[in-house]
C-alpha cells in the first residue's frame, strides 16, 4: 500500500460529514472501494458507497478529530495487500501494517493516527535461487525462484497473476530487495518478489478439488469423529470460557498445515496481546523451530477501529491464496468471526441501511459466504495443488446457536464442532458436544483412514458413535428411574461409554503427552475399549454381572493410554490388552 504522510493529503474532495468511522465526502471521483486519505492527517479509509457526488467511506482509523471541509485524496486503487517473503513471523493489524513497524515509528505500543507501512519490509534483501533458465516460456502463476523466507519455510517467487509471461531473457541468483526485479521476460514485463493484491478479490486458481485427505489435527474428537478436511470449512461456535480460543492455538500448533494464518478479529483486547505475547514463544511441533516461523498473526483488537475489523478477515485469507499458489496448506483461523459480524453491523447502522435479523445488515450471509468460499483444496494456477481450510470461531452472545451469525455460518461450513458450557463446567475438555457436532467430510476421508491409520477405522469410529448415542438415550432413562433398574447389557454400555467419554474424548491441551494425540494412538485408544466391550460382553453372556466386570483392576488403564508417551503406546496397549482379557476370563 501507498504510504500516506499526515502533511501532504492532495485535495481531490472534501469532507461533508463524520459519524464514528464512516464519513463522507463530496467531489472525490473515487470508484468503489478505491482507498482514499482522510483530513489532514490522511487517516486510511474505503469507499464502500456511492451516490451522486456523495462518496461515503469507512475509515481504519479514529476519527474523533476529523472535521467537515477538511481534505480528502483518492489513491485510485483498491485497498490491496504487499504479498511477498516477509509475512510469516509478522504481526499485522487489520490493514496489513506491521505492529513492530507501527510501534517503532510511534514509539509506543498505542497506535497513532495517519501512519502507514508497507506490509512487507522494502529495504530488507533475500537470497534468491532462480529455479528457471534464461530461454525458458513461463506464464503466470508460475515459479521462477525460491528464497529462504524464514528457517521452516521456502518462499516460492511467482509470475504475478496479471502478468502475460513469455520468454525468461535474463535471471540470475542473488540479493535482493522485494522491489527489484528479478527476472526480465520477453514481454518486456520485470519479475519482482513484491505483488499486489486487492484484497476483496479472490486470487486466480485453478479447479476447486474434492478434498480427501484430513487436516490432522492431533486432536482426537476432531481427527476420530469429527475430521476437518484440508481445504475444509469448519466453525467452532461456543459461548465464553468453552474453549474457542484454546482450540483454535491447537489447531494452529498442531494441525499438518504448512502455514498458519491467525486472524485475532476484535476479541477482548487483553485476550489479543496473550495471543501476540505466548505465539511468538510457542514452538513448532513439526519442526522445532518457532511457530512463527510458518505462522502470519493479523490481530484487531477491540479497541482498534472498527472498520479495520471488517477488513482483517479479507487481509487474512489474500495471504492465505498467496501461500496456496506456491502449493502450501494453508490453515486460516479467524477468531471470532461474530465480532468481524458485529463490525457489519456498526458500519451498516451507520449507513443508515435497512437492518435485517438483529440489526445485521441484510448481506450478512453473503458476505459470511464470500469468506469461508475462498476455502477450498484448489489446483493452483502453475499446476500445482494447494489448500485454505478455513476455521472460523463464533461467540453467540450468551451461547444461543440460534443468533444470525451461528446459523449462517452453519449453512455454509461443513464441520461444526459445537462447544457446549455444562462441558466445560464438568471440566470435560475439549468441550465439543458429540451429539451436535458434526462433519460432512467423513465420508471422503474414509479411504484416507482405511489406508493411512488402520482399515477398519470407519467401523471403529461408527462402533464408537452408536455406543455415545445409546448412552445419550439410557442417561434420559438414568434420571427417570436411576442405573440400578436398567437390565445389566444396558449398565455395561454406560461403563464402555465412560471410558470413551474420559479415556478417548478428554484431552488435555496443557499436558504435553497429551496435547497432541497421531491418529494412530487416537485409533488404538479406541481399539482397547472395544477390546474392553468386546470381552466384558461375553462375560456378561457367561453370566458374570456387570458389576463385578467394572471393577476389573485393568479396566481403569484405558484411562492412561492418552498419557502414555506415544512410542511407549503399542506395548501398554498390548499388555492391557491382554490383562483385561485375562481377568474377565477368570470371572467365569
Ligand atoms: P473461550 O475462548 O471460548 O472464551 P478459552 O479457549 O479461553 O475459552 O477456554 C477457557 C478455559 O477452559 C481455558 O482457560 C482452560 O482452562 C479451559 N480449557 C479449554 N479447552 C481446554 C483443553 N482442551 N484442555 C484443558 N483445558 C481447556
Amino acid at each position: 500500500m501507498s504510504q500516506a504522510t499526515d502533511t501532504d493529503v492532495r485535495e481531490d474532495g472534501q469532507i461533508e460529514s463524520v459519524s464514528g468511522p464512516v464519513v463522507t465526502a463530496t467531489d472525490l471521483g473515487a470508484r468503489m472501494n478505491d482507498v482514499v486519505y482522510v483530513g489532514d492527517e490522511g487517516l486510511m479509509g474505503e469507499v464502500i458507497e456511492i451516490e451522486g457526488n456523495l462518496y461515503t467511506i469507512q475509515v481504519y482509523e479514529e476519527t474523533s478529530a476529523v472535521a467537515p471541509g477538511e481534505p480528502v485524496e483518492n489513491t485510485g486503487e483498491p485497498l490491496s495487500v504487499d504479498l511477498g517473503p516477509g509475512m510469516l513471523d509478522t504481526i499485522y493489524d487489520g490493514v496489513q501494517r506491521p505492529l513492530d513497524v507501527l510501534e517503532e515509528k510511534m514509539n509506543s505500543a498505542f497506535l497513532d493516527r495517519g501512519v502507514d507501512a508497507p506490509g512487507i519490509d522494502l529495504e530488507k534483501t533475500w537470497e534468491f535461487e532462480p529455479t528457471v533458465e534464461e530461454g525458458d516460456e513461463v506464464e503466470a502463476g508460475d515459479v521462477i525462484g525460491v528464497v529462504d523466507e524464514t528457517v521452516t519455510i521456502e518462499h516460492k517467487v511467482m509470475v504475478p497473476p496479471d502478468y502475460e509471461g513469455g520468454e525468461v531473457v535474463a535471471i540470475e541468483a542473488g540479493n535482493f530487495t522485494v522491489e527489484e526485479p528479478v527476472a526480465e521476460l520477453s514481454s518486456g514485463e520485470e519479475v519482482q518478489m513484491r505483488q499486489e493484491w486487492p484484497v476483496r478479490e479472490a486470487r486466480p486458481a485453478g479447479d476447486k478439488q474434492t478434498p480427501t485427505t484430513p487436516l490432522v489435527s492431533g486432536q482426537r474428537i476432531l481427527d476420530g469423529l469429527f475430521p476437518l478436511a484440508k481445504g475444509g470449512t469448519a466453525a467452532i461456535p461456543g459461548p465464553f470460557g468453552s474453549g474457542k480460543t484454546v482450540t483454535q492455538q491447537s489447531l494452529a500448533k498442531f494441525s499438518d498445515a504448512d502455514i498458519v494464518v491467525y486472524i485475532g478479529c476484535g476479541e477482548r483486547g487483553n485476550e489479543m496481546t496473550e495471543v501476540i505475547d505466548d505465539f511468538p514463544e510457542l514452538p513448532d511441533p513439526q519442526t522445532g523451530n518457532a511457530l512463527m516461523a510458518r505462522t502470519c498473526l493479523i490481530a484487531n483488537t477491540s479497541n482498534m477501529p472498527v472498520a479495520a475489523r471488517e477488513s482483517c478477515v479479507y487481509t487474512g485469507i489474500t495471504i492465505a491464496e498467496f501461500y496456496r499458489d506456491m502449493g502450501y496448506d494453508v490453515a486460516l483461523m479467524a477468531d471470532s468471526t461474530s465480532r468481524w459480524a458485529e463490525a457489519m453491523r456498526e458500519i451498516s447502522s451507520r449507513l443508515e441501511e435497512m437492518p435485517g435479523e438483529e440489526g445485521y445488515p441484510a448481506y450478512l450471509a453473503a458476505r459470511l459466504s464470500q469468506f469461508y468460499e475462498r476455502a477450498g483444496y484448489f489446483e493452483t494456477v502453475n499446476g500445482r495443488e494447494g489448500s485454505i481450510s478455513v476455521i472460523g470461531a463464533v461467540s453467540p452472545p450468551g451461547g444461543d446457536f440460534s443468533e444470525p451469525v451461528t446459523q449462517n455460518t452453519l449453512r455454509i461450513v461443513k464441520t461444526f464442532w459445537a462447544l457446549d458450557a455444562d462441558l466445560a463446567e464438568r471440566r470435560h475438555f475439549p468441550a465439543i458436544n458429540w451429539d451436535e457436532s458434526y462433519s460432512l467430510y467423513k465420508d471422503q476421508l474414509d479411504p484416507w483412514y482405511r489406508d493411512n491409520v488402520a482399515e477398519d477405522f470407519p467401523e471403529i469410529r461408527q462402533w464408537a458413535v452408536d455406543i455415545l448415542d445409546e448412552e445419550g438415550e439410557l442417561q434420559e432413562i438414568v434420571q427417570l428411574v436411576g442405573k440400578d433398574a436398567l437390565p445389566e447389557d444396558q449398565r455395561l454400555i454406560l461403563e464402555v461409554a465412560k471410558y470413551l467419554r474420559e479415556a478417548w474424548l478428554q484431552q488435555n491441551a496443557f499436558i504435553e503427552v497429551d496435547q497432541y494425540c497421531p491418529p494412530e494412538k487416537t485409533y488404538r485408544i479406541l481399539q482397547a475399549i472395544k477390546h474392553f466391550n468386546d470381552e466384558a460382553a461375553e462375560a456378561l453372556d457367561a453370566g458374570v454381572p456387570v458389576e463385578e466386570i467394572q471393577n476389573v483392576d485393568a479396566a481403569p488403564k484405558l484411562n492412561r493410554i492418552a498419557s502414555t508417551e506415544d512410542d511407549e503406546v503399542p506395548e501398554f496397549v498390548d499388555d492391557l490388552e491382554e490383562s483385561l482379557s485375562n481377568q474377565l476370563r477368570e470371572l467365569y
